[in-house]
């Protein structure tokens, strides 16, 4: 995937701050510990100049020389950690921090893209800093079952909304846990305002902390980008492509409000392209929509519906619009 220059050295120079962040904050600590513990920094000194002489010792080839070299290293070393570990820090303490234990906040695997980099550039293409704003408030640690009824049980399915919903939020976080291991897809129906973006934002936020990479977007983002993509592909910088190719590949894939699009047979072929590639590539799709199931078969192709109804799970949303009741309740003196 080849990013704009400009992008990729908007990303780079991120990617280099971090670096410089992080080699800040070890000089703050080492500064720190050598204060309350001189003899670390003792210890620090012998290891540099025994690694000078491994060095030297390396080019003549003195094998008894290297050996005790190598062993007085890691008894200075042992010292080092023990020390650390009486005065109550942790023993990596002095070692550089990273956001990134894979790549070390480089953005590379030798010559392969980290995952994390290939998050960022996502997050840059779809401008999700938006995104990780409302996942901050939005999220599993926030979600709230008091707005659900406990009383009047759903005649066809004999559960209150409040029954419903915790069945449905159980359902979430183990389909969060077993991600990786399986391919599973959700298709999230029912009313309006009744939790169903509020969960699919859970559980984005759940999947980007374990660093996978997650695409949100609304039906009629989607197919815009389709468009655009189908288009303007003669004139655009190779952006469309590289967004396209996300959606079809990227970890999770969640389509919001489907059925809020202007539905037509070039919304419905590309529904089913992107569903169907996503399958075949073993890509999870969440879709979300307030459309009930019979309706998605009225207005989507036989094809359409038979893979929604068949490769997904099927959780049905029920209850008061919890919208409507927070703007109620903030009404009242
Ligand atoms: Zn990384």
């Amino acid at each position: 995937m080849a990013l704009r220059n400009s992008q990729y050295d908007i990303l780079i120079r991120a990617y280099n701050q971090k670096q410089l962040r992080n080699k800040h904050e070890l000089n703050m600590r080492t500064q720190k510990v050598y204060a309350q513990i001189p003899r670390i920094e003792e210890i620090n000194h012998e290891i540099a100049s025994a690694s000078v002489a491994q060095a030297k010792e390396l080019l003549s080839g003195n094998e008894h020389a290297l050996i005790a070299l190598k062993n007085q290293i890691a008894e200075l070393a042992e010292e080092r950690t023990i020390l650390l570990l009486r005065y109550g820090y942790p023993e990596d303490y002095l070692t550089l921090p990273c956001d990134c234990p894979d790549c070390h906040d480089t953005g590379y695997i030798g010559n392969e893209k980290c995952h994390c980099f290939r998050q960022a550039t996502i997050d840059m293409l779809y401008t999700q800093s938006n995104l990780k704003e409302i996942l901050r408030e939005e999220n599993f640690d926030t979600f709230s079952f008091d707005y659900y009824n406990n009383t009047d049980e759903n005649p066809i399915t004999g559960k209150t909304a409040y029954a419903n919903m915790r069945e449905i939020h159980t359902y979430c976080k183990q389909f969060v846990n077993r991600f990786g291991d399986s391919c599973e897809n959700l298709l999230f129906y029912g009313g309006t305002g009744i939790g169903k973006t509020f969960l699919s934002h859970c559980i984005a936020r759940e999947l980007l902390e374990f660093s996978y990479s997650v695409i949100y977007l609304t039906a009629i983002q989607l197919f815009d980008l389709f468009s655009q993509y189908t288009f303007e592909n003669e004139e655009n910088d190779g952006n469309a492509d590289e967004m396209l190719q996300f959606i079809l590949d990227c970890d999770l894939l969640i389509i919001d409000d489907l059925g809020t699009e202007l539905s037509n047979s070039f919304t419905n072929s590309k529904l089913f392209y992107c569903l169907n590639e996503r399958f075949m590539r073993k890509k999870s799709v969440l879709v979300s929509t307030n459309l009930s199931l019979e309706k998605i078969s009225q207005i989507y192709s036989e094809r359409i519906f038979s893979r929604l109804s068949s490769n997904f799970t099927l959780l049905k949303f029920y209850g008061e619009d919890i919208r409507l009741k927070k703007k109620l309740q903030s009404k009242r003196p």
